[in-house]
């Protein structure tokens, strides 16, 4: 310790050294030389770089770092890489060593692992700042979730060290170092798994939350701590004799008190006092079995408990069969104890056990040191669609810093229901999510077009929550229906992120539409639209940008008459009676030219045909008929195929004229769905009024099952005008599928 000189030094060189010793150890007696070598390195860097600094305790600040090592290897069974970064944690950011420095001497992966860590700036530096810089942070800080799982672990064994000395400073930061645990890092450390870091974490705060509740249950249950002791003895040595003489390799039994967080917890929430929380502690049985005999033991066990004591039917938690995704699986009993007390019996494997207190951590060790096969395990499946779901959140830019912590632990805090599809596949979801978050966990497609699910054989709506068990099978039809309502509807993250990703898609489409149908006014009007004249547009309307103004124009929000159009461009209107709104555009269509070019010729007499009504915008064909003259068909008429392979020589190109937007066409759409007072009229509204097309013809027909079909005959202007109609008929009900119909 050769670093460590000058006389403030003394005084703690040797528990220092002390405690080094103790890391190693932890690190196990088999590692490779030049590994120790490594570690060592790390360390005396971090002295080095720390030399002169002291904690707020006053001790040296050395012992913050080798203490976080400590907690990364001895509480949460990490390797050397992370001993190496937890030790070089703080240098990047609070000493003269550069990020190069380490890349240099320790390799890309620690660089990165540190990097990770710089990023998330200490609290202690920005408790004083305002909440969002917090979560602005805090946000960094969940984007390196995606980069290595251990930058997260390390800071949150960084944050319990923290925590644990938080004793030194000011009330006011103390506070706000324990809420922000409370409200994050704990919930943090249980989604990972981390059960005792996450149960520590919750006692700490709470201590500085609630100083004197804290010291109320601690001091109860050390005055309580005999009785209770002689309790599970009682309860524990016959279960033992049992279990044993049942053939039963019993790693341990052991009762353990609840933490003093969750009996303050549970005596706020049922409002009772400290004497009235019976299970105060759980009884936890371990087995020690083969993995193949772990889940069989497990069942063997629960019988066996359940022989010598009732137990309460509807308290048995099965989390073997599916294990929660934060890793978690073990059968929860509760049983009536001697003295008639209800108490909660925890049966697990040694395996189990070790992933419930060290979370994902243990989870891959045991996957990396097994040789039976355990490649993707449905632990391993929900952990990964969380994290992915939860990356997907982080990189919707259109979330607020804020709502995105918010929305963060809520996905950390969910309860999980287990779902099935009707092929009999598991999906996890958190407890509250809709059939439409099941529509979007199935796929985002699925999600998009989902109108409906049947839970249980049972039509649902959208909104409709979902419970455990449920068997969900999705309804959907062809087109997107995604609208900002759904934001409401849907309770995960991952769902939520979808959906505003699909509005945004959705917002560019109708720009572009709104482009294309300026375009085509101006060119009514032999006029050209460019950059110049939409910035005089965007000035007459406000609008600040392009695309705002388009995405109106396309929603029909802004009139255009032939006036306000030349009364913008400052030219004199030729005619300033006609209106020419693209509404009004469909009914003003009495034209002389044709709008069809045949090959070359522009003068060439031709009929659309009525099998397929082709419209402007449409790929099209001309054919040649005995005594009808030219028929245009669209390329994907359904007797198209025939005609191009058979009658191949009596086809002939045909193209819409590029200023041919000038005529309205006839076409048909169907529309279905659940019968609704005054949809019909709404309907029709929308075509002849709102719209201002003309209806040629028009049935509709109410089936028994409560639905209807509609047939519509209208005349349309071109191929866009077609779908900004069909996406107003399809606007007026939640439940109304509309197509172009093809014959
Ligand atoms: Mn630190």
């Amino acid at each position: 310790m050769a670093l460590l000189q000058g006389e403030v030094y003394e005084a703690y060189r040797s528990e220092l050294l002390k405690r080094y010793r103790i890391l190693l150890t932890s690190l196990g007696k088999d590692q490779p030389k030049d590994k120790i070598k490594t570690v060592r390195a790390a360390f005396d860097l971090a002295a080095k770089a720390h030399a002169g600094t002291l904690r707020k305790s006053g001790e040296p600040y050395i012992f913050h770092p080798l203490a976080v090592a400590q907690i990364a290897v001895g509480e949460l069974g990490l390797g050397v890489t992370s001993a190496v970064c937890a030790l070089l944690h703080d240098v990047v950011e609070d000493t003269e060593i550069t990020l190069e420095d380490i890349e240099h001497k320790f390799g890309p992966k620690v660089a990165q692992i540190i990097d990770g860590l710089t990023k998330i700036s200490t609290v202690f530096e920005n408790v004083d700042k305002d909440t969002s810089i917090q979560a602005e942070n805090f946000k960094k800080m969940l984007l390196t979730l995606g980069e290595d799982l251990r930058v997260i672990l390390i800071k949150l064994c960084d944050r319990l060290h923290n925590m644990r000395t938080l004793g030194s400073v000011s009330e006011n930061t103390k506070l706000k170092i324990a809420s922000e645990t409370m409200y994050i890092y704990a919930p943090l450390a249980h989604r990972l798994g981390l059960n005792a870091i996450k149960v520590e974490l919750e006692d700490l705060a709470f201590k500085f939350t609630d100083p004197l509740m804290y010291k109320d249950i601690s001091v109860k249950l050390a005055e309580t701590k005999n009785a209770r002791q002689r309790y599970i003895r009682e309860f524990i040595d016959p279960l033992k004799e049992e279990l044993e003489s049942a053939g039963l390799n019993i790693s341990e039994i052991k009762g353990r008190p609840k933490s003093i967080y969750s009996i303050a917890q549970k005596m706020q929430k049922q409002h009772i006092p400290f004497e009235e929380v019976y299970d105060g502690f759980a009884i936890r049985v371990i087995v020690d079995s083969p993995l193949h005999l772990e889940k069989a033991d497990c069942w063997k066990v629960y019988s066996i408990v359940s022989d010598m004591y009732r137990s309460h039917s509807s308290r048995l938690r099965d989390w073997l069969s599916h294990p929660k995704s934060n890793g978690y699986s073990a059968l929860h009993t509760t049983v009536l104890g001697p003295k008639g007390r209800w108490v909660e019996v925890q049966i697990r494997s040694k395996r189990m056990d070790d992933i419930a207190e060290r979370g994902l951590a243990a989870h891959w060790r045991y996957k990396a040191g097994s040789n039976e096969p355990l490649a993707n395990t449905p632990q391993d499946d929900a952990f990964d669609n969380w994290l992915n779901a939860v990356k997907e959140t982080l990189t919707n830019n259109d979330l607020s810093a804020l709502d995105l912590v918010s929305e963060f632990r809520t996905s950390l805090l969910g309860e999980e229901i287990y779902l099935f599809t009707p092929k009999g596949d598991v999906k996890a979801l958190s407890n509250g999510a809709t059939a439409l978050d099941f529509a979007f966990n199935i796929h985002t497609e699925v999600g998009k077009k989902c109108i409906g699910a049947k839970v249980n054989n049972k039509l649902v709506p959208l909104h409709h929550v979902l419970k455990n068990g449920d068997i969900v099978e999705i309804l959907t039809t062809q087109k997107d229906r995604v609208t900002r309502d759904w934001l409401e509807i849907v309770k995960t993250a991952r769902a939520k992120s979808k959906i505003r990703e699909a509005l945004k898609a959705e917002r560019t489409k109708k720009a572009t539409q709104g482009k294309l149908l300026m375009e085509r006014l101006f060119r009514k009007h032999n006029l050209v639209w460019n950059d110049q004249t939409l910035g005089k547009f965007l000035k007459h309307f406000h609008y600040h940008v392009g695309a705002e103004f388009y995405h109106s124009v396309a929603e029909g929000h802004i009139r255009l008459t032939r006036q306000i159009l030349f009364d913008i461009l400052e030219k004199k209107s030729p005619d300033s009676t006609l209106k020419i709104s693209p509404k009004s555009a469909g009914t003003a269509a009495k034209k002389k030219q044709p709008a069809i070019v045949i090959g070359e010729d522009y003068e060439l007499p031709y009929s659309l045909a009525k099998c397929c009504n082709p419209v402007p915008g449409d790929g099209i064909f001309g054919f040649v008929t005995v005594g009808e003259g030219i028929k245009i068909h669209r390329t994907n008429c359904p007797n198209a195929t025939r005609l191009l392979s058979q009658y191949g020589y009596r086809v002939i190109p045909a193209n819409w004229r590029g200023d041919g937007y000038q005529k309205s066409f006839e076409t048909m759409i169907s529309i279905r769905g659940i019968d609704d007072v005054g949809i019909v009229s709404r309907v029709t509204e929308i075509i002849s009024k709102d719209m201002e097309v003309n209806m040629r013809g028009i049935n509709i027909e109410a089936n028994d099952d409560g639905t209807f079909d509609g047939k519509i005959r209208v005349m349309i202007y071109d191929l866009l005008h077609l779908e900004q109609l069909m996406d107003k008929i399809k606007a007026t009900h939640k439940y109304i599928e509309v197509s172009r119909e093809d014959q």
